[in-house]
């Protein structure tokens, strides 16, 4: 059997060793948040907003900033039923409702039309989940947010480096939140990063993430409310720090991938892939692969021929609504029938030629099976 093809790997050069000996070794006393402040800043400024706050994860992030808005028990929050649990758990903590609608055909991110029906008294949030790379509608969605008063957040962990009309992902909402967990675009093993352009904001989760200490209080070992603490160690954001300076390189990287296999898919009627609509740049965190509902091909069989050929290919996310702790919406149709017909492709930034091409001849090898 051919060595096994991985879904991501990251790329870790000469300079994140660097960084992370010096910060091992150095990093410490006086220097113990030098790495912490140079990614916060240097995030801030790559996305192009005021503030950022690195945390220990994007799921962090999250619970920080509803917190931070003020959403809690008796709000309902909207978000795509397309989505890893990791973007609505928070909402769950907060004591928040999540409400689950439909995702849209062609860029599997959440439909406004949906959002505005399921707008109620009770509203206070909707979370967009830039999925795959792919960009939510932010005009729309934005139009929304305006005309009921609500927060628009987003979840940017799959989109850093997408860009919706000269916009990075994560810098257009009240708050945005990313993920570096070892399979994102850039990691630092575990972590993450809450951005927003709002100064109220920004202090509010200063504090909440320090155990509601206020960076005003005189009186030490006082904190005036009960609070979180989701902060990144000077170890992890030297990591950050060294892909963040290669974080172009690393975009590029993945563009790169995608691009290829849609050359090689191109003859294929019956896939789509990840789009990208005018006015928008994909960063491609995961190349995924929609089959057409007229190609007949189920889940089951993609599972079936990717693992016979040593491909970590992996499933498109299930509706959160069908998981056992929330209730079955399968009027969510697009939601409910694109995960049965699509997989996500391995791609990390040396994935070589002719691992993609074994890729795809397992797609052609499905596509000739089921004829
Ligand atoms: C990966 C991911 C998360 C979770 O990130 P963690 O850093 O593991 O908490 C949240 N939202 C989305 C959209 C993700 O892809």
């Amino acid at each position: 059997m051919t060595e096994r093809i991985v879904y991501t790997q990251p790329s870790i050069t000469a300079l994140e060793h660097e960084y992370v000996m010096d910060a091992v070794k150095n990093g410490w006393g006086a220097h113990c948040y030098d790495y912490i402040n140079r990614f916060e800043e240097h995030f801030a400024r790559y996305l192009g907003v005021k503030h950022a706050v690195a945390t220990s994860s994007c799921t962090g992030a999250l619970q920080l900033g509803l917190a931070a808005a003020g959403i809690g028990a008796g709000d309902e929050v909207i978000l795509a039923d397309t989505n890893w649990i990791a973007s609505v758990a928070p909402v769950v903590h907060a004591g928040a409702t999540p409400v689950f609608v439909d995702i849209l055909p062609d860029t599997w991110c959440i439909d406004p039309q949906q959002v505005e029906r399921a707008i109620t008294a009770r509203t206070k949030a909707i979370i967009a989940v830039h999925l795959y790379g792919n960009l939510c509608d932010m005009d729309a969605l934005r139009a929304l947010a305006e005309k009921y008063q609500l927060h628009l957040i987003e979840d940017a962990a799959e989109a850093l480096g997408s860009e919706y009309h000269h916009h990075k992902a994560g810098s257009m909402g009240a708050f945005g939140t990313f993920s570096f967990h070892g399979t994102k675009t850039m990691t630092t093993g575990e972590g993450g990063m809450f951005v927003t352009n709002n100064s109220e904001l920004y202090e509010r989760v200063l504090t909440l993430n320090n155990h509601g200490r206020s960076r005003h209080q005189q009186k030490q070992f006082w904190p005036d409310e009960v609070g979180y603490k989701f902060k990144m160690s000077n170890i992890q954001a030297a990591l950050g720090c060294a892909q963040l300076e290669r974080i172009d390189e690393l975009v590029n990287a993945k563009r790169e991938v995608f691009s290829r296999y849609k050359t090689l898919l191109s003859s294929y009627d019956a896939v789509a892939l990840n789009p990208e609509p005018s006015g928008c740049r994909n960063a491609y965190w995961m190349p995924t692969v929609v089959f057409s509902e007229s190609s007949n091909i189920q889940q089951f069989q993609l599972l079936e021929a990717f693992k016979a050929a040593n491909i970590d290919a992996r499933v498109f996310f299930w509706p959160l609504s069908s998981l056992p702790m929330f209730t079955d919406k399968p009027e969510n149709k697009n939601a409910y029938g694109i995960c049965q017909r699509a997989i996500n492709l391995p791609s990390y930034p040396q994935m070589s030629i002719q691992q993609q091409e074994i890729v795809v001849s397992v797609i052609d090898g499905i596509i000739r099976s089921v004829k």
